[in-house]
């Protein structure tokens, strides 16, 4: 049987890709358990050709980088127009996209115009008699579904957080660089503001949530001190939080908000929602708040303390100040 041909979207920005870029060749390797694959990386972007090395000489898997210059708008339509030839060429059975606003405006234009079946916000994968079935969850998260494609080749939208990807040794990078003829858009981007906030929620290695168990907004600076304590971290909320006006929408994590996947998340004060966990549940660690010992987020978490935050934030807080002291003063 001839092996089953595998293409990894990636979308570069200046030579860098997003951080969760290297779930999608966690879910190569997934597939790669159960037969042979065949991968290709095919990043598309300003300076792809730094990021397909970078991306290459992880995985050991070879990759084509189309160009586009700094100065032109990578909208989903662009990419989508740059993208299509490499892959009518290609003929890959699966086309795999980090599930992120940009991929969302280009995947089923992609599966429809390659005849492909399409599946979005992938965070599963098993194997059924030697075929794979996708899991994604539906109704806001309630439930999982799991998606054959049949014969077809399949497009899919993969949820960052979900698949990890765990090699560690250094291949030869194999990159080759195409110039892609730019088409004319109809979409232009006109302007992206910077958030005058924190850092990148998405980006954040560490976040730090609220929900309503906090009580009142003035108690937020006792989460926001406890993220400072952590390089690269982030506030996020709960939708009551970004309700009641507490925290900007663009903090809310859950079905209606942000999918993140951090290393270490802290839920204070957040019961456990369906409709939150569906945001978060990719995290690495989970270490949740509650004074409530049946609270549902506790069966989410690593570890879970049940106190009353305003009584147990100070506490944690003053210990690892203290910790950071110590290891200062004694090296
Ligand atoms: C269509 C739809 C979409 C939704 N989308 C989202 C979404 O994207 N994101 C989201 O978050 N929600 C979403 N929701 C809302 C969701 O159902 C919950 O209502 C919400 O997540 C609950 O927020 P919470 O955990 O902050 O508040 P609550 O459920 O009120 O929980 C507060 C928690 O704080 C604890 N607590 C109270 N006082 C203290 C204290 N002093 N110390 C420690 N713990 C304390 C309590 O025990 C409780 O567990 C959605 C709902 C619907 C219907």
């Amino acid at each position: 049987m001839s092996a089953r041909k595998v293409a990894i979207i990636a979308e570069a920005e200046q030579g860098r890709t997003h951080s969760a870029i290297l779930d999608l060749a966690a879910l190569a390797e997934r597939l790669a358990e159960n037969g042979s694959v065949e991968v290709q990386w095919l990043v598309v972007g300003s300076n792809a050709v730094d990021a397909g090395a970078f991306l290459s000489g992880r995985t050991g898997y070879p990759a084509v980088a189309l160009e586009i210059p700094r100065e032109v708008s990578p909208t989903g339509e662009l990419l989508f127009e740059v993208l299509h030839p490499f892959l009518l060429d290609m003929q890959p059975d699966l086309i795999a996209l980090l599930h992120t606003s940009r991929s969302q405006d280009y995947a089923a234009t992609l599966a429809v115009r390659l005849d492909a079946a399409c599946v979005c916000g992938i965070q599963g994968l098993v194997m059924q008699d030697g075929v794979p079935v996708f899991q994604h969850a539906v109704l806001g998260g309630k439930y999982t579904a799991g998606v054959k494609a049949g014969d077809r080749p399949v497009v899919l939208t993969v949820l960052p957080g979900y698949f990890k990807f765990d090699g560690n040794s250094s291949h030869s990078a194999v990159v080759q660089t195409q110039q892609p003829c730019l088409p004319v858009t109809r979409t232009c981007l006109i302007k992206i503001k910077e958030s005058a906030t924190e850092a990148d929620l998405t980006q954040a290695t560490t976040v730090v949530a609220a929900g309503r168990g906090i009580g009142s907004e003035d108690n937020l600076d006792l989460l926001s001190r406890l993220a400072a304590l952590f390089p690269k971290s982030a506030m996020a909320g709960s939708r009551i939080v970004c309700d009641a006006g507490w925290l900007p929408y663009h903090r809310q994590v859950g079905v209606t908000g942000a999918t993140i996947a951090p290393e270490l998340y802290l839920a204070c004060g957040i019961s456990g929602a369906f409709q939150h966990l569906a945001g978060m549940s990719g995290s690495r660690f989970v270490v949740a708040l509650n004074s409530d010992p049946h609270a549902a987020i506790f069966n989410a978490a690593d570890v879970g303390v049940v106190e009353d935050l305003v009584t147990f934030l100070p506490l944690l807080i003053e210990a690892i100040e203290k910790e950071r002291l110590d290891t200062d003063e004694h090296g």
